[in-house]
C-alpha cells in the first residue's frame, strides 16, 4: 500500500496541537515511527486508521482520500491500538473467531480453519483453550496481533507494542512483524523504544512534539549524528560538572572513573574522542535539539 500524508494536523478541542503539519511517504513493508511519550504517535495512528479526523491535511490510500472511502479504507486495515484489551469470558480461539464474526464473512468451518492458522502464525496454537485474559502480556500483544490480521489487511498499525514485553517476547514480537512485512503488507508500528526501529525497519520517521524531526533510514537518522558523539573518562567533579551542560547518553564506572559517551557539537573535553554513533545516540540528538544545528 502507498499513503501518502500530506500537511496533517490535529488540534484537540482543548487547544493542544498533538500533530502539527506532518507529511510523510510510506510504501510496503516496515514503517517505524519513533518518538518519545507524548509526541503525538497515538493521536497519529488513529488517524490513520479512521478513529478519529486530522483538523487539516490529507491521507491518501493508494490513491484514496480517508475521508472520503471510510468503509472500504477500514476493511483494509488491522489495527493493534496500545490499550487492547480481552472479553474475559472467551478462550484464546473463542475470541479470534468472535473477531472473524465480526471482520470477515467467513462460514465457521472456514473460520476454524483460519483462526488455527493464525494461532499457529503467532506461536499460539498450544494454548487455545486458554482463556484469553489468562495469557501473559506477550501472548496477548500476539493474539492482538493475530485479531488485527484476520481480515487480511492490506495496512497493519500497530501502537506501540512492546512496551512492558521481558526482552525474549519482545525479539519473538519483532520477528513476526519482519515475517509479515516479507508478504506484501505495509506495518506502520508505532515505538518509543530505539530498539524496536534498528531491528526491524528500513524506513522510519521521529516524532518529537507532534512534529517530523527526522524522516529516512535508521541509517540515515545515524548519520545525522555523526561527529557529534564523543566518549571521555573523567572523575567525578569533572562528570559532575559535563552532564549539567550536555546529553549524557551513557556512564559506565571504570577504576574509579566515569567512562562517560555524550552529544555535543564541539569536544566538551580535551581528552574526549569521537564515538561510533549509534540510533540511540541519534534518538538522543533528535530529541534534544539543542545544538542548533539545522536538522532536516
Ligand atoms: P504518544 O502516543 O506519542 O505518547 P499522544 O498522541 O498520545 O502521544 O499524545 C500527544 C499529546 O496530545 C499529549 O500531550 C496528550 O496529552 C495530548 N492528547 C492526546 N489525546 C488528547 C485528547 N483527546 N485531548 C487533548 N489532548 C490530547
Amino acid at each position: 500500500m502507498n499513503i501518502q500524508i500530506t500537511g496533517l494536523t490535529k488540534t484537540y478541542p482543548n487547544g493542544y496541537t498533538a500533530i502539527k503539519d506532518v507529511n510523510l511517504e510510506i510504501g510496503s513493508g516496515m514503517f517505524g515511527l519513533l518518538g518519545p511519550n507524548g509526541a503525538g504517535k497515538s493521536s497519529f495512528m488513529r488517524i490513520l486508521v479512521t478513529a478519529q479526523q486530522a483538523t487539516s491535511g490529507s491521507i491518501l490510500m493508494d490513491g484514496m482520500d480517508i475521508n472520503e472511502h471510510r468503509q472500504k479504507i477500514r476493511t483494509r486495515i488491522g489495527y493493534l491500538p496500545q490499550d487492547f484489551t480481552f472479553f474475559s469470558k472467551l478462550k484464546t480461539w473463542e475470541f479470534l473467531d468472535y473477531a472473524a464474526q465480526l471482520s470477515t464473512s467467513l462460514k465457521k468451518k472456514e473460520r476454524i480453519i483460519k483462526v488455527d492458522q493464525l494461532l499457529d502464525q503467532v506461536g499460539l496454537l498450544d494454548v487455545r483453550e486458554r482463556l484469553a485474559n489468562k495469557l501473559s502480556g506477550g501472548m496477548k500483544r500476539r493474539l492482538g496481533i493475530a485479531q488485527a490480521l484476520i481480515g487480511e489487511p492490506k495496512l497493519l498499525v500497530i501502537d506501540e507494542p512492546t512496551t512492558g514485553l521481558d526482552p525474549e517476547e519482545r525479539i519473538r514480537f519483532r520477528n513476526i512483524l519482519s515475517d509479515l512485512s516479507q508478504k506484501d503488507v505495509t506495518i506502520i508500528l508505532s515505538t518509543h523504544i530505539v530498539g524496536d526501529i534498528s531491528s526491524t525497519c528500513h524506513n522510519m520517521a521521529m516524532l518529537n512534539k507532534g512534529e517530523v524531526a527526522f524522516k529516512g533510514s535508521p541509517e540515515g537518522m545515524i548519520e545525522k549524528v555523526r561527529g557529534h558523539v564523543w566518549q571521555v573518562n573523567l572523575n567525578d567533579e569533572e562528570f559532575n560538572k559535563i552532564k549539567m551542560e550536555y546529553s549524557v547518553v551513557s556512564t559506565i564506572p571504570i577504576d574509579g572513573k566515569w567512562e562517560v559517551q555524550l552529544i555535543a557539537e564541539n569536544s566538551p573535553h580535551p581528552n574526549a574522542t569521537h564515538a561510533n554513533p549509534n540510533l540511540e545516540h541519534a534518538y538522543v540528538y533528535f530529541m534534544e535539539n539543542q545544538l542548533g544545528i539545522s536538522l532536516i
